[in-house]
């Protein structure tokens, strides 16, 4: 890989930010919902638990990561994005950013207003074989909404 690689992603402030130290670390006790996800391919494992409060809130959230730095920024910051939304909002949420993701043809940049933080993960778009480490926290989402 050239130059402007995938380093560039690495030395991103956000993402070491979220990867030296990962939000949401502390165990969710009784969680309402559990979702898991491994890539075997790089070793990448991402397990979510979440208790959901009045009115169907994500009141709590937390995640445990191992495996590559954009697997940990990603669960780190999908952790911090979907906190306090409802389980309805959080599936469109995971729809539109998953399909943001693998829509490489479109800019890095389509969505980023409304990501906030989260958008520094579009980055990875421009690495299509690294979007599976971006996707794998939103696909133990995915399992644990599943169920
Ligand atoms: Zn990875």
């Amino acid at each position: 890989m050239t130059r402007g690689s995938v380093d560039q992603i690495y030395r991103d402030q956000v993402i070491l930010d979220h990867c030296r130290n990962p939000r949401n670390q502390g165990i969710v006790k009784f969680p309402d919902i559990t979702g898991d996800a491994v890539n075997p391919f790089c070793g990448d494992e991402i397990h979510i638990q979440i208790r959901l409060g009045l009115d169907d809130l994500i009141s709590e959230i937390s995640f445990q990561g191992e495996g590559c730095a954009i697997n940990i920024a990603s669960g780190s910051l999908l952790s911090d994005y979907i906190k306090g939304m409802s389980i309805l909002q959080a599936k469109d949420e995971l729809v539109r950013f998953t399909n943001h993701m693998r829509n490489t043809d479109s800019g890095i940049d389509d969505l980023d207003e409304s990501l906030g933080e989260l958008s520094v993960i579009s980055q990875v778009k421009k690495f299509p074989v690294r979007i599976k480490c971006a996707l794998l926290a939103w696909s133990a989402l995915d399992d644990g909404l599943a169920n």
